[in-house]
C-alpha cells in the first residue's frame, strides 16, 4: 500500500514521561505505516529543555508560526520536586505558557464523545468546546491586605504625567484590595481566535461576561467582540449558517446545562479556568479531552488536555504494563494532520485523520478500552487492555474498516 505523501512538515513537539512513551507507540503503530510523515522535530522533554536553557521551546513556537501547524506531547511544568529529580539549572516556565505567549493564542478544549461513556448531564449529545482567554484579570492582579481605616483609589498616570483617579472604597476597618487589568490587543486576539475557530469547525459561538455589573471592564470585552463581529465576521457567519450569541455569564451557565451541546463557549480567563474543569468532568473523563491552541493569525497547535500521567510512568519504569489512555494524544495527531491536509489541499490526509478517529471510537464502542474508561462505561463486560494492546486493537479496527 502506498503511503500518503505530505508537502509541508508538521512541527512535532515531543514531551515527557508516560505520554512520551505513548507518543512513540502511536507514531510507530498508527501513523508511520500509513503516512509518509514529514515533521520538524523539537524535543520538549524536560532534559533537553534544561540542556538548551529552554531555547528549544521558543524555537518550536517560532517554527509553528512559520509552518502553521504543530502537534505537542504533554510536558512537565517543573516544580521544586522536579528541580531535584531532573537536576535542573532553573525552574523553567511551563512550555504551554511560553508557546501561548509567542503565538498569542486561545486554547480550545473539546471532549471526544463515544457511546458508553455518558455525560453526567443527560441532555448533552454533542461536544461543548470551551475557549478560555489566557491573559490577565485575576491571574495578573495586584493585591493588598488593608490593615485598617483609609482610602483606596485607582490611579492611572498617563505618559504625560496626567492622573486619573477613581475612588474604590473608604475603608472604616481592615479589608482586602485587588487591581486587575486586561489589554485591548489581547481581547481582540481572543475574539478573532474564537470567531475563526467557530468558522473553522462550523459551530455557533457563545460569549458571556458580567457586563451589567462591570460596566467598563466586562463591557469592554462585550463591545470588542461585537465590533469585530459586525465588521469582520457577520457575513462569513451567515454564509456558514452559524451564529454569534452574547449573554450574561449566569444566563450562559443555565443555558449550557439545558443545551444539547455542539457549540463553542468563549470564557474570560477565570470563567474558562473553572468552567473547563466542570465541563470536562461532566463529559466523563480528562483522558478524552482534546486541546488546540489557535492564534489570531491562524496557527494551530494540537495536544491532549491531560498531563504526562506521572504515576503510570513510574509503573512503566518498573517494567509493569500500564493502561494509560492514548486517545487524546492520538486525536492531537489526527487534528494536526487533518489541518495540514486542509491547508495543503491533501484530501487523503484529511480522510486518514477521519478514519483513524473513527477507528478509535469504534474500538471503544466495540467494548475494548483502557482501564480509566472501563470503570465508568455503561457497556457490559468491557475488555480492559494495556496501552500497547489498545493501540494495536485500534490498528486492527482501522485496517478492517
Ligand atoms: P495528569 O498527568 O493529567 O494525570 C493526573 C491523573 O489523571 C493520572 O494520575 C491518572 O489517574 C489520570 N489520567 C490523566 N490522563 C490519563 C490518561 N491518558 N489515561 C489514564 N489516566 C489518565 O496530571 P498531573 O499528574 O497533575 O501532572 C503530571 C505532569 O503533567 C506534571 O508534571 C504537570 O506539570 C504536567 N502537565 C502537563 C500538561 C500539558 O503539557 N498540557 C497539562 C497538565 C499537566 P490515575 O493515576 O488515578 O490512573
Ligand atoms: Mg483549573
Amino acid at each position: 500500500m502506498e503511503k500518503i505523501k505530505m508537502t509541508t512538515p508538521l512541527v512535532e513537539m515531543d514531551g515527557d514521561e508516560m505520554t512520551r512513551i505513548l507518543w512513540k507507540w502511536i507514531k510507530d503503530e498508527l501513523i508511520l505505516p500509513f503516512v509518509d510523515l514529514k515533521t520538524e522535530y523539537y524535543d520538549l522533554g524536560l532534559e533537553y529543555r534544561n540542556r538548551t536553557d529552554d531555547k528549544v521551546t521558543v524555537e518550536s513556537a517560532e517554527a509553528t508560526k512559520k509552518y502553521g501547524v504543530a502537534v505537542k506531547c504533554a510536558t512537565i511544568t517543573p516544580n521544586a520536586a522536579r528541580m531535584t529529580e531532573y537536576d535542573l539549572k532553573e525552574m523553567w516556565k511551563s512550555p504551554n505558557g511560553t508557546i501561548r505567549a509567542i503565538l498569542d493564542g486561545t486554547v480550545f478544549r473539546a471532549p471526544i464523545i463515544v457511546k458508553g461513556i455518558e455525560p453526567y448531564v443527560k441532555n448533552w449529545k454533542k461536544p461543548i468546546t470551551i475557549a478560555r482567554h489566557a491573559y490577565g484579570d485575576v491571574y495578573k492582579a495586584a493585591e493588598m491586605k488593608i490593615p485598617g481605616a483609609g482610602k483606596a483609589e485607582l490611579v492611572f498616570t498617563g505618559e504625560d504625567g496626567t492622573e486619573t483617579r477613581e475612588l474604590i472604597h473608604e475603608f472604616k476597618g481592615a479589608g482586602v484590595l485587588q487591581g486587575q487589568h486586561n489589554l485591548e490587543s489581547s481581547i481582540k486576539s481572543f475574539a478573532r481566535s474564537c470567531f475563526n475557530f467557530a468558522l473553522d469547525t462550523k459551530q455557533d459561538l457563545w460569549f458571556a461576561t458580567k457586563d451589567t455589573i462591570s460596566k467598563k471592564y466586562d463591557h469592554t470585552f462585550k463591545d470588542i467582540f461585537k465590533e469585530i463581529y459586525d465588521k469582520e465576521y457577520d457575513e462569513k457567519f451567515k454564509a456558514a449558517g452559524i451564529e454569534y450569541f452574547y449573554t450574561l455569564i449566569d444566563d450562559a451557565v443555565a443555558r449550557v446545562i439545558r443545551s444539547e451541546g455542539g457549540y463553542i463557549w468563549a470564557c474570560k480567563n477565570y470563567d474558562g479556568d473553572v468552567m473547563s474543569d466542570m465541563v470536562a468532568t461532566a463529559f466523563g473523563s480528562l483522558s478524552m479531552m482534546t486541546s488546540v491552541l489557535v492564534s489570531p493569525e491562524g496557527n494551530y497547535e494540537y495536544e491532549a488536555a491531560h498531563g504526562t500521567v506521572q504515576r503510570h510512568y513510574y509503573k512503566h519504569l518498573k517494567g509493569e504494563k500500564t493502561s494509560t489512555n492514548p486517545i487524546a494524544t492520538i486525536f492531537a495527531w489526527t487534528g494536526a494532520l487533518r489541518k495540514r491536509g486542509e491547508l495543503d489541499g491533501i484530501k487523503e490526509l484529511c480522510e486518514f485523520a477521519d478514519k483513524l478517529e473513527a477507528a478509535c471510537i469504534k474500538t471503544i464502542e466495540d467494548g475494548r478500552m483502557t482501564n480509566d474508561l472501563a470503570i465508568i462505561t455503561t457497556a457490559q463486560n468491557p475488555t480492559v487492555l494495556n496501552s500497547e494492546d489498545f493501540i494495536k486493537a485500534i490498528r486492527n479496527t482501522y485496517e478492517s474498516m
